[in-house]
């Protein structure tokens, strides 16, 4: 399987990291041992900032190619919560020298994910998510702020890159985005209901 993550899909946070809104979705991939479904997360030695984003997270049903917009609701069945970890000093300097940011991003247990929900018990256009650290919200988001809409990023994405069965997709994050460090306790929550724990070590 494949993550695949969408980058500045909420206008507060494109403009929190000075970033101009996207005309079109920006995406990049992790790989699966990006992946980390335990409730621990390590923290780096490679970076001296490592940022929470929290995101929802599309989980493929059907494998596709070249999906139109209208059809796409039928190839994911599950929404969950993830966290896309960020090296943002790694990120600013590969930014800086235009170059790709995969280590600042792909990096192993940097997709540390929750649980899934049925897509059918919820209001796509109003899912309301938010990451607490230590008991304190720093991130709440809502799907209705989403540029780009799950279907429409599903439809851009598969024009280059075949979806697979087990594929996950996540969706961007909302604004608040900042720095973790080591004895933080991270809570995900969806429609207030808690979806993923996280201790950093
Ligand atoms: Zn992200």
């Amino acid at each position: 399987m494949k993550i695949i993550c969408i980058g500045r899909n909420y206008a507060a946070h494109a403009k929190e990291l000075r970033n101009e809104l996207p005309t079109e979705p920006v995406f990049f991939m992790k790989p699966d041992t990006a992946l980390l479904k335990e409730n621990e997360f390590y923290y780096p030695d490679f970076t001296k900032e490592l940022h929470h984003e929290i995101e929802l997270v599309l989980k493929i049903c059907k494998a596709g190619k070249h999906i139109q917009e209208e059809f796409a609701h039928k190839y994911y069945d599950e929404i969950g919560l993830g966290i896309d970890f960020t090296a943002r000093d790694l990120q600013e300097d590969c930014k800086k020298k235009g170059l790709p940011w995969e280590k600042a991003k792909a990096f192993d247990n940097s997709a540390p994910i929750g649980n899934f929900i049925s897509k059918s018990e919820l209001e796509l256009s109003n899912i309301r998510f938010g990451l607490k650290v230590n008991g304190v919200y720093k991130q709440q988001g809502n799907s209705a702020d989403l540029i780009f809409s799950f279907d429409k990023v599903i439809a851009y994405v598969s024009q280059f890159v075949s979806l697979k069965v087990g594929d996950l997709i996540y969706t961007g994050t909302p604004e608040g985005v900042g720095p973790v460090k080591i004895g933080d306790r991270l809570e995900g929550e969806l429609n207030g209901t808690n979806f993923l724990n996280l201790q950093i070590k």
